[in-house]
Order: structure tokens, then sequence, then C-alpha cells
């Protein structure tokens, strides 16, 4: 049986814990720009329909008595870390997918810790006792239904799907709850009149793959199979960082400067956790909220903040710009240890740029690490800044890694 937790509000139940004053009001996690987004809602805010994601100025339009903070990393992480420290008391098998959620394997600890609603109500009650915060389990045979159950009581909730109920819950389950089911293949279920998981099971198998590649794994899922394990893994899965912009903007030189910047802020993550990529992605947003990203795999991995601007900045050049953006991303994935033996070239190994640009990056990592902040920069960065052209970053790891 595989558990899944995910906190309730977790940026905005923090505040309000450690706030009385923000107790049981509207409350939402957000920065400070008029084109920031909410980050989290208080359930108290989400009843004036607010909801992550939203620019703060609908949010405030919806809610007069809103009340915005500013978020504070530092003390969610230390949290996630306690949350994470109680979940790991329970089984060894925790894979964190979010800095609020988690898979726990918890097959096998029931000698210990009693039917899987017991444990997972004794999961409950010590984070709250430790953290004064709640959160919502879903138990179930599979990990994708257990996700799909910790949303069904939330907030507080408590759902146990077991096997017996796992085939009548997939089959009835609405096909935009499904995890990877976007906008487009909605579409294309919409034509073939696939509403819920079970219509899946109507079509054969290899008709579905020959109109959409990545059916299979639907298929498997409309069928109870998933058998992607609990993984607990310490590497991260993607690191990323990206900016709302302070005005919307489409000249080269100004975005060019955004993806140098924030190709350093990932390359610098990436070298202090001693890891390298083989997946750089960018993601852009535009004037009217749509959203591209688009990625590229390496021949060789890398971890120099000027390789990953550079396939950055080759993704980039390949989006025909149409609308202003608004928000702009760099991030890696397929993260590999540094330690793990890498295919060398035999020739020419130390005239290569990626080599030369270790030694940059080491001296400016170790001088930002003494004096932190923008201590030194990239000069073309430099001018930039200066202006005052954008907003602050908002660094992002949001669902994307399995650690903080
Ligand atoms: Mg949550």
């Amino acid at each position: 049986m595989i558990l899944h937790i995910d906190m309730d509000a977790f940026f905005a139940a923090v505040e309000q814990r450690d706030n009385p004053a923000l107790r049981h009001k509207p409350v939402i996690v957000a920065g400070n720009s008029k084109r920031s987004v909410v980050s989290t809602a208080s359930y108290e805010a989400r009843k004036f329909g607010i909801r992550s994601a939203m620019p703060v100025y609908e949010a405030k339009l919806r809610c007069a008595g809103l009340i915005i903070v500013p978020g504070n990393m530092g003390k969610y992480r230390a949290d996630s870390k306690k949350i994470m420290s109680i979940l790991a008391g329970f089984s060894p098998l925790v894979e964190q997918v979010s800095i609020d959620e988690a898979f726990v394997d918890i097959t096998g600890c029931g000698r210990l810790f009693g039917s899987p609603e017991d444990m997972g109500r004794a999961i409950k009650n010590k984070i709250q006792a430790g953290l004064s915060l709640t959160s919502s389990i879903g138990i179930a045979p599979i990990k994708f239904l257990a996700k799909i159950a910790s949303d069904m009581n939330k907030p507080d909730g408590l759902t146990l799907i077991t096997p017996a109920e796992a085939p009548r819950v997939l089959a009835a389950l609405p096909i935009q709850k499904v995890p990877g089911v976007g906008q487009a293949a909605m579409k294309q279920m919409n034509i073939l009149n696939i509403r819920c998981l079970g219509d899946i099971q109507k079509f054969s198998l290899p008709l579905l793959t020959r109109k959409f590649g990545k059916w299979p794994h639907l298929f498997e899922l409309s069928g109870g199979i998933d058998p992607t394990p609990v993984e607990t893994g310490h590497i991260r899965k993607s690191i990323s960082s990206e900016t709302t912009l302070s005005r919307d903007v489409s000249d080269f030189e100004t975005l060019k400067g955004i993806l140098l910047d924030r190709a350093q802020t990932v390359g610098r993550d990436l070298r202090a956790k001693q890891l390298v990529c083989e997946t750089v992605f960018i993601k852009l947003k535009f004037s009217d909220f749509t959203q591209v990203t688009r990625s590229k795999t390496l021949d060789t991995p890398v971890s120099s903040s000027a390789a990953i601007f550079n396939e950055a900045l080759g993704l980039y050049r390949k989006i025909e710009l149409q609308r202003k953006i608004r928000l702009a991303g760099v991030g890696v994935s397929s993260l590999k240890d540094k330690t793990r033996p890498v295919q060398m070239q035999l020739l020419g190994e130390e005239k290569k740029p990626e080599m030369r640009w270790a030694c940059v990056d080491k001296a400016v990592d170790s001088i930002m690490e003494k004096f932190g902040g923008n201590m030194i920069q990239k000069a073309a960065l430099k001018e930039l800044s200066d202006e005052g052209g954008y907003d602050d970053t908002k660094h992002s790891n949001q669902g994307m890694d399995t650690l903080p």
C-alpha cells in the first residue's frame, strides 16, 4: 500500500500558525510586485475563488479584505524537513515530491503501526502535534491513486481506497484528474468521447498508441496498473528558476539578460549539490498567460552556468515570438551525480570551453557563498539590473523536485 501526504495550504497555513492575527482570515502568500501571482491561498481565501498561480491583482479584486503575506522559503523548508523526518519514522521508503508532498510505501509496516488507516491517522496526529499543521492523506494500492485519494477530502482528510475498491474508483475517475492529461490530450479524448479513465478500456491499445504516443501509460493506469515504485533516491529530478518580469518585454537583449541570470542561479544550485545535468529547458509565459516550454538533451552532461545559458539561449532563439513575455525561466533535469564516471573525450579536454568555465564558476560560487547577494555578476547582466528592468526572482522549484 502506498500513502500520499499533502500539506493543506502549506505556506499560508505556516503563516497563519505563526501569526494569530492571520488566523481564520483570507490570506495569500505572494510576492509584493503588482505582477506577482498567488503562491498559496488559505482556505478562507479559496472561498472567494482565489487559487494558486492567480495574479495577485485578480485575487485582490475577488476579496476586498485579502491579506497578502510575503513568503519565507527558509521557514517552509525547515518545516518541510521536520515533516519528512516524521514520515521517515514510519517507513524507510519515503519519496518527497515537492516541499509539502510525499509518497510513503507502507507495505509491510502493519505489524509496527497497525492498519493503513491507523498509520495515516498516526502520521497526521504527529504532524499536528509537532508542527500545528493539518495534512491530507490518501492511501491506495497504487501510487497515482494514492495521490488522487489525498485530494478527495481536503483539508485535514484521510481517504483509504482498498484494493477491492480500486477498480471502481479508477473506472469512474474523471479523465482530467489523471496526471499527465493536459489540454491537448483532453481535446482528443473529447473527440473519442472519453470522459472517465474507464472509457479508455473501450479502445484497443494499438489504436490509442497509433493516435497518441503516450497512451500505453494511461491504458495501464485505467487497468489499475501503476508500476512506478516509491523512489527514495535523494537526487532531485530538476532544478529551475524563473522570473516574473516587472513589465512585459519582447526585446532580445533584456530576455537574454534574464536567461543568463536564471542560468547562473540554476548552475550555482546544481554545482552546490555536486550534480551535473543532461537536459536544459526553458519556460516562457506570454502576456496572455499562455506558456511554452522547450528542452534539449545534451550529448555530455554539464554544470557550468555558461553551458546552461548557451543551451537556454539556443532554445529561446527557436521560439517564434508573437506576444510579449511576462515570465521567463531556465531549468535543468536528468540530473546525475557529479562523482559518477562521465564519458570523456580523448582529445583537447583541457581546451573545452566547459572546462574553462568550470574555473570561472568555481571562483564566482565561492565569492557568492562568502559575500552573498549580487557581489559578482556577469557584465551583461549588470546593465540590466541597474536599469531596474525586472522584478526580483521567484526562485521556484515547485512541483518538480523530490527534495529541497
Ligand atoms: Mg499542499
